[in-house]
């Protein structure tokens, strides 16, 4: 007979949603069936389309994701949340709300997130101020070249705002090919020349991803120069980053969710035990040390970049804030992806209340 293998308690940093979109999830509602979309334009019209059709309000679908992620050891996360002339600012006014009944246990950062266009979609950017106001703490962005067909109009309009409100900034950009890298190293351009090293993350930034462009290795330096953070979702079609060549390059990376259970996709569990995972799957992870770097990217990287010192400067196993799991090890628990017997943050254990 082969003895089971003791799962000793293992202790762990807390983790951290670097990107996801809680206002678009159909989490705690019926099952929602998606359309067939073969563009970005496409999936945002989905988008689009659905988002006045769910019964459940901004603030319920959200609080249950937020509910969910909090069990499975998220202690915070950077929340990109819908502005626009059509929906004003009620999506952040919700996803602050189901914040708020999760605090202190997580933490929430919103990013006013102008999804369906700024320049394109005229009166977004004074809704984005006016989140600013209305719960939402840093200006967000989106594809300055392939949406907005203006790269400097976007970046000055989002630089601009993010200037006069004192605020950091988070953009999307899908954009792919040398095009791609020219938009990040303007942003890198942009960061540096503002004073703003360390408070300007991208999302996706697909282009990175992309060895067989000349000037990666360039841009990978000039990210690195302006202190962008990358936020990366291993999401199942898009490019993974090359980690190895990110740290020589000495560029920060953090890990996210992207869109749970949305418009855009049918994936997606809310739990950055499973998102380390499948960044650990879709990089070809094998050894100990590169399933460890997984877990590092779930949990304290996006505890730097969100300014979580408990996360980002964990004390170890005793410390008043952490996860413990049935684990033998990092390396082990990211394979299993077991949830946590218990989330712990400044010495309390999390509860989170039921969804409502
Ligand atoms: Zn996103």
């Amino acid at each position: 007979m082969t003895a089971t293998p003791e799962r000793q308690l293992l202790r762990t940093p807390g983790l951290v949603d670097a990107h996801i979109h809680p206002d678009k999830t159909s989490w705690g509602a019926p099952w929602m069936s998606r359309r067939p979309a073969a563009t970005l334009r496409e999936l945002i019209e989905n988008d689009r389309a659905t988002q006045f059709g769910f019964d459940a309000s901004v603030e319920q679908r959200s609080h249950a994701l937020l509910s969910h992620a909090l069990e499975n050891g998220t202690l915070a996360m950077r929340a990109h949340v819908d502005v626009s002339s059509e929906l004003g600012t009620a999506n952040v006014e919700g996803v602050r709300a189901a914040a708020e009944r999760l605090a202190p246990h997580l933490t929430v950062q919103i990013v006013a997130f102008p999804q369906f266009g700024l320049l394109t979609n005229p009166g977004t950017l004074d809704v984005m101020a006016a989140a600013l106001d209305a719960g939402a703490d840093l200006v967000g962005g989106i594809d300055p070249g392939g949406l907005e067909g203006d790269l400097h109009g976007h970046l000055d309009a989002i630089f601009g705002l993010a200037d006069r409100a004192g605020r950091d900034l988070d953009i999307h950009l899908h954009d792919g090919g040398e095009d791609g890298l020219a938009q990040i190293r303007e942003i890198a351009a942009r960061t540096i020349a503002g004073g703003r090293q360390g408070r300007v993350t991208i999302g996706h930034a697909f282009a990175l991803c992309d060895a067989s462009l000349p000037s990666l290795g360039e841009t990978l330096d000039r990210v690195a120069e302006a202190g962008i953070w990358i936020a990366t979702c291993a999401l199942g079609p898009d490019p993974v980053p090359d980690l190895d060549r990110f740290e020589r390059h000495g560029v920060r990376l953090a890990l996210g969710s992207d869109g749970v259970r949305d418009a855009w996709s049918p994936f997606g569990t809310g739990s950055m035990v499973d998102r380390a995972h499948l960044l650990a799957y879709r990089t070809g992870a094998l050894t100990d040390a590169e399933l460890e770097r997984a877990w590092r990217l779930a949990g304290v990287a996006g505890g730097e970049m969100l300014g979580i010192s408990e996360i980002a400067d964990w004390a170890g196993p005793q410390s008043a804030t952490r996860l413990e799991f049935a684990a033998e090890s990092i390396a082990q628990l990211v394979t299993d992806r077991p949830a946590p017997m218990r989330v712990i943050r400044g010495g309390a254990e999390v509860r989170p209340p039921a969804a409502g």
